[in-house]
């Protein structure tokens, strides 16, 4: 940013501009080099409802040679608007899919939740890129899960609608993720044949905060319910947070109290544990 450079220099909008331009250049040749040099890594994060592990969501993490550890915020719009999500997204989904079949084979299945980007979901190929997934690795649909976000499905319904009832036919669930942050309305959502919503973590700190805070939670179960869906609370924090989304109805929750992002190596000691 051109205010780090110091005080006493003054940058004008072109100069501002060509910093930017010069930043996104140099944060899309560091993604291309770290497809190619395996920069990436797959974390999990448990979801639990109550004692039991059901699932875990792969988090992407890149810890990039030329610009230090990235989180994905700073990132994926970034490879979005290049393309570059495509093969970032394909090498994801492979992972995923690879670490699930591993855990099947071991005897201890656990289904794999894996974000999925609006160009990435828009994609023609995005369907096929999924059975592929899923045939070559000898695993069943049902330990694969994808997370789409309101953004998304919003764009075009229709054809969100239509794609999602082909993952469901494969078995492969579909959750909303950051629900209720966008704009999605009750009668978009009514079309979508989700199989859970995963409430966004500012409603989990604001239920906290307050009595209509609280009243956002139980109205987006209440949705839920008569959509006959599932409800995971996302971003739980404190025993009160996880006892106050228990109590207003969310069954499944995922937060830094019961876990932080994890690799396969802490994830596989903390199943011995707690498990
Ligand atoms: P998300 O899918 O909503 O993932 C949840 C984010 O909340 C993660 O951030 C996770 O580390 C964080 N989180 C989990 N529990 C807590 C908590 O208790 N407190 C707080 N403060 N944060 C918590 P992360 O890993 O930095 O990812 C950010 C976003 O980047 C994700 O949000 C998702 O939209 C996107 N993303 C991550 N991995 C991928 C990927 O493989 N592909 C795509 N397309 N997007 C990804
Ligand atoms: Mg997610
Ligand atoms: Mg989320
Ligand atoms: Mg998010």
């Amino acid at each position: 940013h051109a205010k780090s450079k110091g005080k006493n220099t003054f940058h004008t909008f072109t100069e501002e501009l060509f910093l930017t331009v010069h930043a996104r250049e140099k944060t899309k040749r560091a993604l291309q080099f770290a497809l190619e040099h395996a920069e990436f890594e797959l974390y999990y994060q448990p979801q639990l409802k109550g004692e039991r592990l059901v699932g875990v969501e792969a988090l992407l993490r890149w810890n990039s040679a030329s610009l230090g550890s990235v989180r994905p915020d700073e990132f994926i719009a970034l490879a979005e608007d290049t393309g570059l999500i495509f093969p970032i997204g394909q090498w994801v989904l492979e992972q995923a899919c690879r670490q699930a079949a591993i855990w099947k084979e071991a005897g201890r299945p656990l289904r794999i939740a894996v974000n999925i980007s609006p160009r990435q979901f828009a994609h023609p190929e995005f369907l096929s890129q999924v059975m592929n997934c899923l045939r070559i690795n000898n695993l069943p649909g049902d330990l694969l899960e994808i997370e789409l976000t309101e953004r998304l499905v919003i764009q075009d319904l229709q054809a969100a609608a239509a794609k999602i009832k082909q993952l469901l036919h494969i078995g492969v669930k579909v959750s909303l993720d950051d629900f209720g942050a966008g704009h999605s309305s009750i009668s978009y959502l009514m079309t979508l044949p989700v199989s859970a919503l995963k409430i966004d973590r500012n409603f989990v700190r604001n239920a906290e905060r307050s009595k209509s805070g609280q009243q956002m939670i139980q109205a987006i179960t209440a949705i839920a319910q008569a959509m006959d869906v599932h409800v995971v609370a996302e971003g739980v924090e404190t025993e009160a947070q996880l006892t106050l989304v228990s109590s207003l109805g969310c069954e499944v929750v995922q937060g830094f109290l019961l876990s932080r992002p994890i690799t396969v190596e802490q994830l596989e000691r903390w199943r011995l544990e707690n498990h």
